[in-house]
């Protein structure tokens, strides 16, 4: 809704009088991401004096919402694209589904969710992960209440150079423990333990930034994120293969009207590559690299993808070392570790009657395929067959 003066016929008139160069200060702070009172209070500081400004804050208000309107239907607004992405049986990225949004607000991320859960049939994700920012996280908490909400590691790590930016320099080393303490540790106990020596080492006690991010580790920890499923995703590249995905058909400047002919195009460009990997996996048979009657039943279940991880961890299974260390209950449990290496050491818990097993890695929780340590466990204990 519009309001201006009586004398004036049309907004567009009525906005085209007013001063240029307030308009260029109005679009700048607009831009930055202040709202239309406190522009409306800049100007009036800026003119002198409310009598001199020109611009009241209707007027601001009036001549944002006709810039946005005049953009729109140009088509080239700067409108951000959120999506919902997951990774198919062939770990190949697709897309759910994506909305425009005007403003990355609390209220638009609220928009946003409550639509797509809508489109969902009330169905809820069981794990969501966002970047770290406060409006999607608050609007995540309103709309989905029980889910496992994750920030992308990628972002976290990407700042650490601009926030601790003179223990970056002063000391070549610490990169180096930082990415250690995040990536090799198999626990959130060893996790702890690691970030409290390098906040003593390098005495970091003070630091705002790492109080906040460790704080939220629960959110983004690999440690602490693996024990709920979400098919490997927090990494980098998953985040950063959305501009892959779009790559060659929609950009910054696709105008608004030619976005969904070319969003349908990208689509039907994935429905193919999934075409061509299920014909691949249902018409080819791939190399064995063991004798493990374990490995010729997963290449028959297994997509040709997961299958290749899968090979990965038993070939890697055999460099392994376990001890058993316990035996309760029809419980066995094992440490084990790389042969010539101490550490780091995992724990595997194996039940003799029913076959399950579960390691500290929680790669199964995690990305739903067995690591390389249960598997060495299998192998000594007799287990040659993928237990149903
Ligand atoms: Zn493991």
């Amino acid at each position: 809704m519009y309001y201006f003066p009586e004398e004036v016929h049309n907004i567009f008139e009525y906005i085209e009088r007013k001063p240029q160069c307030k308009k260029k200060l109005i679009d700048v702070l607009h831009d930055s991401g202040i709202g239309p009172s406190k522009i409306a209070s800049v100007l009036c500081t800026e003119s002198g004096g409310v009598e001199n400004v020109g611009f009241s804050q209707q007027d601001v208000i009036n001549y944002l919402s006709v810039k946005r309107q005049k953009q729109l239907e140009n088509g080239d607004a700067h409108l951000m694209l959120s999506y919902f992405k997951n990774f198919n049986h062939h770990q190949q990225s697709i897309l759910f589904g994506c909305a425009l949004l005007w403003d990355e607000t609390e209220e638009s991320f609220v928009w946003l969710l409550r639509t797509w859960l809508e489109a969902m049939d009330g169905v809820s994700p069981k794990t969501i992960i966002t970047d770290q920012d406060t409006s999607i996280s608050n609007a995540v908490a309103k709309v989905f209440l029980e889910v496992n909400h994750h920030y992308c590691m990628w972002h976290i790590e990407k700042k650490v150079p601009e926030y601790l930016n003179q223990i970056y320099h002063q000391h070549s080393e610490f990169k180096n423990q930082f990415h250690k303490c995040i990536h090799q540790t198999i626990t959130s106990y060893d996790f702890d333990s690691d970030w409290g020596a390098m906040i003593d080492k390098y005495e970091l006690q003070d630091n705002k930034w790492l109080k906040k991010i460790y704080s939220i580790r629960e959110k983004w920890v690999p440690s602490y994120v693996r024990q709920s499923f979400c098919a490997g995703m927090s990494t980098t590249q998953r985040s950063e293969s959305m501009n892959k995905f779009f790559k060659g058909f929609l950009n910054s400047s696709t105008p608004l009207s030619k976005f969904v002919i070319q969003y349908e195009k990208t689509l039907d460009t994935r429905y193919n590559k999934e075409r061509e990997k299920n014909v691949k996996t249902r018409n080819s048979k791939p190399l064995l690299r063991t004798l493990y009657p374990m490995e010729e039943e997963a290449s028959k279940i297994y997509t040709r993808k997961v299958f290749r991880i899968f090979q990965d961890e038993l070939v890697g299974s055999q460099i392994f070392i376990a001890e058993k260390v316990k035996f309760f209950d029809e419980v066995s449990t094992y440490k084990i570790h790389e042969i010539y290496k101490e550490k780091p050491n995992y724990h595997v818990t194996f039940q003799i009657i029913s076959k399950e097993a579960k390691c500290s890695c929680r790669m199964f929780e995690f990305v739903g395929i067995l690591c390389r340590h249960v598997l060495n466990v299998f192998i000594k204990e007799n287990v040659y067959s993928l237990p149903s």
